[in-house]
């Protein structure tokens, strides 16, 4: 069994308009851009990172904008639910608040004894606020109440046929199970306090999921070190797992390999962070190209990457 799995390292996905879903995670949602960057194996298209002030690691929220993305189909043998952190007793400010910014919400439910707020993003995407006990401090913005603000991830849910070989996997991942609500199996990380939950819904008769514009692309993991992730690629491997080469990806590296219905899973290091090329007071306001894109910077602003205008 793995010890060096820390709870949610980042969640990717894939957006239609990159100004649309600036907007949102900004201004509406009150996260920094932690980073503007472009996909490192499709350069045409941003790579955008919203998260606390740092872009800590469980904060993170990275989108995929892809003007041609297709419509999604939901289904099982995805993530199904990305929820948010927010201070115990916030829940009514941000039903009131999505209320009068037009921002689709559903009604507020209890799962596992947390109150929860289901609302949809820019491209219909399940989004949550949960209440939680919080000692992360948010990224301070004018859109939202410091009191208020969203502090990180608080878990994923994850839509499954049949949740028994992912439960094995997340278990052997350094996962315990932690509850059963209906057909949903919580699991909770131990290693860490926040961003350590992932809830395992089982769901045998729906149809399986076609990814589009709203899906969540992958999760990642996160690693304390690079020494971590070499015994986290040599245990999972050793398991029978088919992890990828570890991949530079500028603020971390990662490894990637899929889950047993096919979710991209990775395995990111807290390591070197979103403050490697650029000044941590000034994260995320300028395009940042990897090494080996960076003379394409020119042609991929004219023809490719849409103007992203400030909120
Ligand atoms: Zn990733």
């Amino acid at each position: 069994m793995l010890k060096q799995i820390k709870g949610l390292h980042h969640v990717t996905s894939i957006a239609s308009g990159a100004q649309e879903n600036n907007a949102f995670f900004t201004k509406s949602l009150g996260l920094r851009r932690v980073k503007k960057t472009v996909n490192f194996d499709n350069p045409k298209l941003y790579h955008l990172y919203y998260g606390n002030e740092a872009g800590s690691p469980g904060t993170v929220i990275t989108y995929f904008p892809n003007p041609n993305a297709k419509a999604r189909q939901e289904g099982t043998g995805e993530v199904s639910v990305t929820r948010f952190s927010v201070p115990k007793g916030s829940i009514l400010w941000w039903e009131q608040y999505f209320t009068e910014s037009g921002i689709t919400h559903l009604p507020r439910e209890t799962t596992f004894g947390q109150a929860q707020l289901p609302f949809l993003g820019p491209d219909g995407e399940n989004l949550a606020l949960v209440e939680a006990n919080e000692a992360r401090a948010p990224w301070r913005t004018p859109s939202v109440p410091e009191g208020h603000a969203i502090r990180g991830f608080h878990s994923v849910e994850l839509r499954l046929k049949d949740t028994g070989p992912t439960k094995d996997l997340l278990r052997f991942m350094g996962y315990e199970t932690a509850g059963q609500e209906g057909n949903r199996t919580r699991l909770v990380c131990p290693a860490v306090s926040t961003a350590n939950v992932i809830d395992l819904m089982e769901d045998p008769e729906a149809p399986a999921a076609q990814q589009g514009a709203g899906s969540v692309h992958h999760i990642a993991f996160s690693v304390e070190t690079r020494e971590d992730q070499m015994e986290v690629q040599k245990t999972l491997t050793e398991a029978g797992w088919a992890v990828t080469s570890v991949k530079d990806r500028d603020y971390f590296w990662a490894i990637y390999f899929r889950s047993p219905e096919g979710i991209l899973f990775e395995v990111a290091t807290n390591e070197p962070g979103f403050a490697r090329d650029e000044d941590a007071a000034h994260l995320g306001e300028e395009l940042r190209l990897p090494k080996q894109h960076e003379h394409l910077r020119e042609e991929l602003l004219e023809n490719y990457l849409e103007p992203i205008t400030e909120p």
